[in-house]
C-alpha cells in the first residue's frame, strides 16, 4: 500500500475593495512557489492558483480525488484560511459560480448513473449525505434541524442523520437547506463571516457481481469549509465573539497540533485527535486511510500579511502529512450470501458467517 502526501493547493483571492494597499506575496504558477515580498521567504505548494483562477479550474484540479472516491477510496477536501479569504466561495460558491461541493455531487451522480447503464454485472449504487457543523466545540446536525449531537468515540457519522439521495438536484436541495442553518455572526473583518466549521460527507455504496462473488465498495467524500483561521488580534469583537473565537480556535489549534505531532512523532506522545471535534472527524483524513487535498485560501493584501504567513506555514506543515488510502471493497462469495439469507429467513444471527 502506497503512502501519499496530503496534496496542498493555494488559492489567492482577488484584492478586496476595502483596501488599496499592495500585495504581500508573489506567486510562481510554474514552480508552485509563493514568495513573501517582505523577506523573500519561499513556501512550496503542490499547486498555486492566482486570483483570476476560475471555479472550473479549481474543480478540475480536485477531480481525481472525487474519481477515486467513486472507485471506492475515501477522500477529503478541505478549505483553510482567514475569514474573507474565499473558503466558502471555493467549497460552496454561489448559484452562478458553483464551488466544489455542488460540482462534486453532480460529477458523482453522472459517473455512477453512466456506470449502471453501461455495465452488465448487476452494478448498483446508493448515495447518502450528512452535514454537520462544529460551533464552539459542539457538533450540530444540519440535516436534522441543527440539533446538537454527541460524538461517539469512533465514528461521528453513525450519530448524524444520513439522508439517502437519488439525484444531484435532490442532494443539493437538502444540503442548501441544511447549510442555511449554519451559525453566522458579524465581525469587523467581514459582514457575515462564518464562525463555524461545516462538514459535508457523501457516502457511496456500490455493488457488482463477478465470478459468483458480490463486490461491495463503501467510500466517503468529506468536504469541509472551516471557520476563519485568523488570530483574535484582528477582530474587534464583543465577549460572545471572543468566546466563539477561543472555541473555534480550539479545533483549529488542535488541527495544527495533530499535524505537528504527525510530522514530528514522539514515541511517548499520542496524536491528539481526540482533543477537538474537528480532528476527531478528520482523523482518517490526516495520517490515515484517505486521499486528502487541502486548499489554503489567501488574502494577498499587505494588511493581512500576518494571516497569509500563518496560512502558508500551515500549508507547508500539512503537506508533510502522509496518508495510506486503501480500497474499501468487501467481497462475499455466493455460498456465504445464500447461507446468510437462509440464516436470516430462520430468524437467527449471522454474526459467525
Ligand atoms: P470565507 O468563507 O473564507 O470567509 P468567502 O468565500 O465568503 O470567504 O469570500 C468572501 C467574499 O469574497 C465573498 O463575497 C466571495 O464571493 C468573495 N471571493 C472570495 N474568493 C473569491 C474569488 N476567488 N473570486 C471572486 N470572489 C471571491
Ligand atoms: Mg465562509
Amino acid at each position: 500500500m502506497a503512502q501519499e502526501n496530503v496534496n496542498v493547493v493555494a488559492r489567492i483571492r482577488p484584492p478586496s475593495n476595502e483596501t488599496n494597499d499592495e500585495t504581500c506575496i508573489k506567486t510562481d504558477q510554474i514552480s508552485s512557489i509563493i514568495t513573501l515580498t517582505t523577506n523573500q521567504k519561499q513556501f512550496h505548494m503542490d499547486k498555486v492558483f492566482e486570483q483570476n483562477a476560475t471555479q472550473e479550474e479549481i474543480f478540475e484540479y480536485v477531480q481525481p480525488i472525487i474519481a477515486s472516491v467513486i472507485n471506492g477510496i475515501h477522500g477529503t477536501i478541505f478549505a483553510y484560511g482567514q475569514t474573507g479569504s474565499g473558503k466558502t466561495h471555493t467549497m460552496i460558491g454561489s448559484d452562478k459560480n458553483l464551488g466544489i461541493i455542488p460540482r462534486a455531487i453532480e460529477m458523482i451522480f453522472i459517473a455512477l448513473n453512466e456506470e449502471s447503464k453501461n455495465r452488465n454485472d448487476n452494478f448498483k449504487f446508493k448515495i447518502s449525505c450528512t452535514a454537520l457543523q462544529i460551533y464552539t466545540e459542539k457538533t450540530y446536525d444540519l440535516l436534522n434541524g441543527n440539533e446538537k449531537i454527541e460524538i461517539p468515540t469512533c465514528d461521528i457519522l453513525k450519530n448524524a442523520k444520513k439522508v439517502e439521495v437519488n439525484s444531484s438536484n435532490e442532494c443539493m436541495k437538502i444540503l442548501e437547506c441544511g447549510l442555511e442553518q449554519r451559525k453566522v455572526s458579524d465581525t469587523s473583518m467581514n459582514e457575515k463571516s462564518s464562525r463555524s466549521h461545516a462538514i459535508v460527507t457523501l457516502t457511496m455504496k456500490t455493488v457488482y457481481f463477478k465470478e459468483n462473488k458480490k463486490h461491495e465498495r463503501i467510500s466517503r467524500l468529506n468536504m469541509v469549509d472551516l471557520a476563519g483561521s485568523e488570530g483574535r488580534k484582528h477582530t474587534n469583537n464583543n465577549e460572545t465573539q471572543n468566546f466563539e473565537a477561543s472555541n473555534i480556535n480550539k479545533s483549529l489549534l488542535t488541527l495544527g497540533q495533530v499535524i505537528r505531532s504527525i510530522i514530528n512523532p514522539h514515541p511517548k506522545q499520542v496524536i491528539p485527535y481526540r482533543d477537538s471535534k474537528l480532528t476527531m472527524i478528520l482523523r482518517d483524513s490526516l495520517g490515515g486511510n484517505s486521499k486528502t487535498t487541502v486548499i489554503v485560501n489567501i488574502h494577498s493584501n499587505s494588511k493581512y500579511a500576518a494571516e497569509a504567513i500563518s496560512t502558508l506555514n500551515f500549508a507547508v506543515n500539512v503537506k508533510k502529512v502522509k496518508n495510506t488510502a486503501i480500497l474499501q471493497e468487501f467481497i462475499t462469495s455466493k455460498e456465504t450470501l445464500t447461507l446468510n439469507a437462509e440464516v436470516q429467513r430462520l430468524g437467527g444471527e449471522n454474526d459467525k458467517l
